[in-house]
């Protein structure tokens, strides 16, 4: 059999941590399978699908680097591939399951059924569909019908029974028909509910295998009851854990960003997401962390997806993001570190070639995602250096730092070539001539230059703010010493 799956978004917001991995694992398991990955977009709640969410979907997951082999964009001889349509379908379903009996058309208006619930609940039951209207004569349908009512159409359940699948993550999965109720297939607008136009459509795109989380159990005996009742062969599931945040609760906005495209505007390059969604729930051997996509295409499999809930851990994918980003070749870095600044509003336009390749060199391993482009290369961005308080407050407790930074201004100033090399032989002769120490006449310039006790090295900061610069800031930090220190000192 060859292998067809699919991934199949609501449009109704961004694409989250969950739908993405959702998405990663389906194009994962098609490639290493040398199978067909379908993109499928249920856009049948037409009050919650949105045109915005659909293309902010397409998006993310192009920035993700994720490639589908038919659906919206790229065809495909099974399309369309937007449920809004595929009406014809549904209704073509509709009625082979109504010739068949398993579908009957039911007339309760919302309040009735509200109505039915709250008895169920006053009696102790559970609220469940009771099953009123499956009985309808033919005169009793006309006359609802006569009075304006329009059907939902109900699926017609077993009675007794159990419905059970061998998920190929967690095992057999059975559950009794009793808990189930009879589920709406169509509603009154006359829309498919997920359920039905899910089993219609991946019947029709011939799936093979059904990946996604496992919050679409309890969905699942109900679409193996549609196969069966369509006479269709059910595909393979599996079913992957949920994805915990770090407080073990189910991952949610309360834990901050969870749509890819926020991660992207945080600084995380794709590579580095697709590694790290492929670590949530599944694994190689429990030591290999570092994957690029095509090396997931060729090692992945869904036996080794775990039923264990997966914890989203924000350092890990810190550092699963620095490891990318030292693995690209240098043009490839300057080019995302560039962007990235220009989108944060940057304007790097009056920055030579060799200086925004110099500032990227200078950040080194400090770049662990390209948002320290900003925070660790700030001081190199902006007209004017901000301290940091807790970085500003050691400088003021630096004995004479006024004098060092005076002085290394002076040394700045008459080192007349300014090149990476003459501001070293000028910052260490005078660290000599003084009888300084490196270290204590540097620790001060940083702060001076950056505002930061930790920066990229002292001739490279130096040297990308150039001569200018450079004085003016110690000069402005002597200043600010000299009149804040002695209050400080008390
Ligand atoms: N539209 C459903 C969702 O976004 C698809 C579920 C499935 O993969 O069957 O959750």
């Amino acid at each position: 059999m060859s292998v067809r799956v699919r991934f199949a978004p609501s449009p109704t917001g961004f694409l989250h941590v969950g739908g993405a991995r959702t998405a990663l694992f389906n194009q994962l398991f098609a490639r290493s399978q040398g199978g067909v990955f379908v993109l499928r977009i249920e856009d049948t709640d037409t009050e919650r699908s949105t045109d915005t969410s659909t293309q902010a979907i397409f998006d993310a997951l192009r920035w993700l680097g994720l490639t589908w082999d038919e659906g919206p964009g790229v065809g495909g001889e099974h399309g369309p591939y937007f449920q809004s349509e595929r009406g014809e379908h549904y209704l073509a379903a509709l009625r082979r399951l109504e010739a068949a009996g398993a579908a009957y058309p039911a007339y309760e208006t919302p309040e009735e059924l509200e109505a039915m619930r709250e008895a169920q609940t006053q009696r102790g039951e559970s609220p469940r569909y009771d099953g009123r209207a499956r009985d309808l004569s033919g005169a009793e349908r006309a006359a609802f019908e006569a009075a304006g009512r329009r059907p939902a159409w109900r699926f017609r359940l077993p009675a007794s029974g159990e419905t059970a699948w061998d998920d190929i993550v967690r095992g057999r999965i059975a559950f009794q028909n009793e808990v189930l109720d009879d589920f709406v297939l169509v509603r009154s607008d006359g829309l498919p509910t997920y359920n039905f136009a899910c089993v219609v459509d991946d019947i029709a795109m011939r799936i093979s295998h059904v990946v996604r989380g496992d919050d679409h159990i309890s969905n699942t005996p109900r679409q193996l009851l549609i196969y069966s009742a369509l006479a269709a062969a059910p595909p393979r599931f599996a079913h992957a854990s949920m994805i915990l945040g770090p407080d073990g609760k189910r991952l949610s906005k309360r834990h901050g960003a969870t749509s890819v495209e926020a991660f992207g505007e945080q600084g995380i390059v794709p590579e580095a997401m697709v590694n790290f969604l492929a670590l949530l729930g599944w694994a190689l051997d429990g030591k290999t962390e570092l994957f690029t996509l095509a090396e997931l295409e060729r090692v992945f499999t869904l036996e080794r997806v775990g039923a264990n809930p997966a914890v989203f851990d924000t350092a890990k994918l810190e550092w699963i993001n620095a490891q990318h980003l030292k693995r690209l070749a240098e043009p490839d870095r300057i080019a995302r570190v560039t962007a990235f600044l220009r989108a944060r509003g940057h304007d790097l336009s009056g920055r030579s070639e060799a200086w925004i390749r110099e500032f990227v060199h200078a950040l080194g391993d400090r770049l662990k995602t390209l948002a320290d482009a900003e925070t660790v290369g700030g001081f190199a961005l902006a007209e004017d250096v901000t301290y940091e308080p807790d970085a500003w407050a050691s400088l003021l407790q630096r004995p004479q730092a006024d004098d060092k930074l005076t002085a290394l201004a002076g040394a700045i100033a008459a080192d007349s070539e300014g090149s990476l090399a003459s501001i070293e032989a000028a910052i260490r002769a005078l660290a000599a001539e003084r009888g300084i120490k490196f270290g204590d006449l540097v620790a001060p310039a940083r702060v001076a230059l950056t505002g930061r006790s930790a920066s990229p090295g002292i001739f490279e900061v130096v040297h990308l703010l150039g001569r200018e610069q450079s004085m003016a800031r110690l000069r402005a930090a002597a200043a600010r010493w000299a009149a804040e220190a002695p209050a400080a000192a008390g």
